[in-house]
């Protein structure tokens, strides 16, 4: 099983970098985590036929993690001879709202293409609520669900564990680790967590340091997250996703390896874990 990163970027478009997305791959087969800016094109840049891509798992419903989401099911059905089976997502709420709202945004394109002849196959998605705590098994991948992050206002936020070949993979997801956290991500080979560093919201930003305090607090310094893989005896750590956008990812590295002896690595676009 590896971890491939589709997207790292911050919020903001971005020439250099896509909207947060990640892939588990497992295999040969590619298992979407979040879907943001360019997911469909990132996709494709891995290698992976995006019509083969059956299975998606939200974190929260940020707009950021789903920008892309609207693209890759359209794209999923239309491209390639298109998906023949449904898409299965997952996620806590709203997902099924989300869905259901994204459903309607191609009603009429749907009805011109089907009316032509095109096979309606591939279009229905599956929802799955998930809730902290849950566990399932996806084509023999061990999946688990917990309440891994305090991010702001959005009390909906899971964190997610995938195990398969003998493999873990944690994906934190944005915010400050909750107590949760280091049981869950304990002894896992990768962690993947989404740092934020309060100097440069101020540097960059231009924000105020009582503001900096607050955008920080939803969201995990990098002493958090170096605390976090050390006590949880993380294998490696991955960061992705940094606030504020353009803050140096190699000073984030090298403040998350003060509290963390592991492996630190600074997330890339298509980088392969
Ligand atoms: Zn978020």
């Amino acid at each position: 099983m590896d971890l491939i990163l589709l997207g790292t970027g911050s919020p903001p478009p971005d020439p250099g970098t896509s909207g947060q997305a990640d892939g588990i791959v497992v295999g040969g087969r590619l298992y979407l985590l979040d879907a943001g800016r360019n997911v469909s094109r990132q996709i494709t840049a891995a290698g992976f036929p995006i019509k083969e891509v059956d299975h998606l798992f939200f974190t929260h419903f940020h707009s950021d993690h789903f920008t892309g989401f609207a693209d890759f099911y359209i794209s999923r059905w239309l491209f390639g001879g298109g998906a023949k089976v449904p898409l299965k997502v997952y996620g806590p709420n709203p997902v099924l709202e989300i869905v259901n709202r994204m459903l309607r945004y191609y009603e009429y394109d749907i009805e011109i293409r089907a009316e032509e002849g095109k096979s309606r196959d591939g279009l229905d998605i599956d929802v799955e609520v998930l809730v902290p705590g849950d566990s399932l098994e996806v084509d023999g991948i061990q999946v688990s669900v917990e309440k891994g992050t305090h991010h702001g206002n959005v009390d909906d936020i899971i964190s997610y564990r995938f195990e398969a070949e003998g493999r873990s993979i944690v994906i934190a997801s944005d915010g400050s680790p909750t107590g949760e956290l280091v049981p869950f991500a304990r002894g896992a080979d990768v962690l993947v967590m989404h740092p934020c560093l309060p100097d440069q919201i101020i540097e960059l930003l231009g924000q105020t340091p009582e503001m900096a305090e607050i955008i920080a607090g939803h969201h995990a310094t990098t002493e958090e997250i170096g605390r976090t893989a050390a006590e949880a005896g993380a294998g490696k750590v991955v960061l992705s996703h940094l606030t504020p956008p353009l803050a140096s990812m190699g000073q984030a590295c090298k403040e998350v390896g003060q509290h963390f002896s592991g492996e630190v690595i600074g997330g890339v676009d298509l980088m392969r874990i």
